[in-house]
C-alpha cells in the first residue's frame, strides 16, 4: 500500500489537512498503514526532499513552499511539546514588545523537554508548574497555527526580565561627560591599561557593525570578500601616511565615545543594548560598566 502512494500525492494530502507538522503514528493512522510501512513512506518523502525530521519521529511538510513553514519558528516551537507555548523574550518580540530579536525560542510547557536545535534555530524549554500554565491563546502567524502567551503574560514576563537586572548604568549626562573627558589622556590611558586589543568584544557586540574589504585572487580570478573588522585593532585606522589611532587608549576611547557620545549625538540612541556579551567574552574581564561609572564629571563651561 505505502509503495502504491507518490511523495507528491501524499504531500499534498498533508497539506489539505494542514498537517505541516506531523508524527509517523499520524501519518500511519491518515494513510491506514502499518508502523514499519508509514516510516518506509516518510524516508521516500524526506529524499524527495517534502518532508525534513525535526526530532525522532517528528516531521515538517516543507511540500512545494517549505519557506512557509521555515520562517515560522513560532510554528515549530508550537509543536515541540505539549502542552505548550511561546513565551517570555519570544512573546514579548512576537508583540513587538521589544526590539531585540531572540536568538532562542522559549517555550512554557508543564514538561520537562531538553533544548532543540534544529537547522539555524534553537528552541528551549522552561517546565513551569501546572497551576501556572495559563495565559495564552492560539494565533495565526504566516497561515499557520500557533500558540503564544497572551499580551498580559507577555508583559509580566517583561516586567520580571527587567526586575532580574541587577546591573545598571546611569546615562544621565553621560554624553556631556565623554564629551568633557574627551582630551583627558590619562583618564583613557588608566582605562585602556589591561585591554589586549583582541577584538573579542566588538566581534561579539550586536551593535558594532565595522567591517574591511578585500580583494583575493582565487582560481586566478579576481574575488572581493567583505569580512567583520575592529576599531579594537591598530590596523584598522591605518591610512598610507598615519595611523590617528596607533595607540591603544585611542582606540577604547573610539569605543567608549562611539557607542555613548557619537552615536547619541547623530542618532539620539545610546549604540549599546546592555546585553554583557563585551564583559562575558572580554579574556581580562574589561567592563564597560565600571569604565562609564568612572567617567568624570562634566567640566563646568
Ligand atoms: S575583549 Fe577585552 S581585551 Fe579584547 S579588545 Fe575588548 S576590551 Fe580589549
Ligand atoms: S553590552 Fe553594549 S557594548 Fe557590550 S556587547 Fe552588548 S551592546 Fe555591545
Amino acid at each position: 500500500m505505502a509503495e502504491k502512494l507518490s511523495p507528491i500525492s501524499v504531500a499534498r494530502q498533508l497539506h489539505r489537512h494542514d498537517l505541516f507538522y506531523f508524527t509517523a503514528p499520524l501519518l500511519a493512522d491518515l494513510f491506514h498503514l502499518d508502523r514499519r510501512p508509514a516510516y518506509r513512506l516518510i524516508a521516500r518523502l524526506k529524499e524527495e526532499g517534502l518532508v525534513d525530521k525535526v526530532e525522532k519521529g517528528k516531521y515538517l511538510l516543507l511540500g512545494l513552499e517549505p519557506e512557509r513553514v521555515l520562517a515560522n519558528p513560532l510554528f515549530i516551537a508550537s509543536h515541540l511539546v505539549a502542552p505548550a507555548y511561546v513565551s517570555y523574550w519570544s512573546a514579548l518580540h512576537y508583540y513587538s514588545f521589544t526590539e531585540q530579536v531572540p536568538l532562542t525560542v522559549l517555550v512554557a510547557t508543564t514538561k520537562k523537554k531538553r533544548p532543540v536545535t534544529y537547522r539555524d534555530f534553537r528552541f528551549r524549554f522552561v517546565t513551569v508548574k501546572p497551576d501556572k500554565f495559563f495565559g495564552y491563546r492560539r494565533e495565526m502567524l504566516g497561515d499557520l497555527p500557533v500558540v503564544v502567551a497572551d499580551e498580559a503574560k507577555a508583559v509580566e514576563a517583561k516586567k520580571a526580565a527587567l526586575a532580574g537586572i541587577s546591573r545598571k548604568i546611569d546615562t544621565e549626562g553621560l554624553k556631556d561627560r565623554l564629551l568633557s573627558c574627551f582630551e583627558d589622556r590619562e583618564f583613557w590611558e588608566k582605562t585602556a591599561a589591561k585591554c589586549l586589543s583582541c577584538g573579542v568584544c566588538t566581534f561579539f557586540c550586536p551593535t558594532c557593525y565595522c567591517f574591511d574589504i578585500n580583494d583575493e585572487m582565487v582560481r586566478e580570478e579576481g574575488a572581493r570578500f567583505r569580512s567583520w573588522d575592529s576599531c579594537a585593532f591598530s590596523v584598522y585606522t591605518q591610512m598610507p601616511m598615519e595611523n590617528p589611532r596607533l595607540e591603544k587608549w585611542r582606540r577604547v576611547r573610539q569605543k567608549v565615545c562611539h557607542k555613548f557620545e557619537f552615536y547619541p549625538m547623530n542618532f539620539g540612541v545610546i549604540g549599546c543594548v546592555g546585553c554583557g556579551r563585551c564583559i562575558r567574552l572580554c579574556p581580562v574581564n574589561w567592563d564597560i560598566t565600571r569604565v562609564l561609572d568612572s567617567v568624570p564629571a562634566a567640566a563646568q563651561s
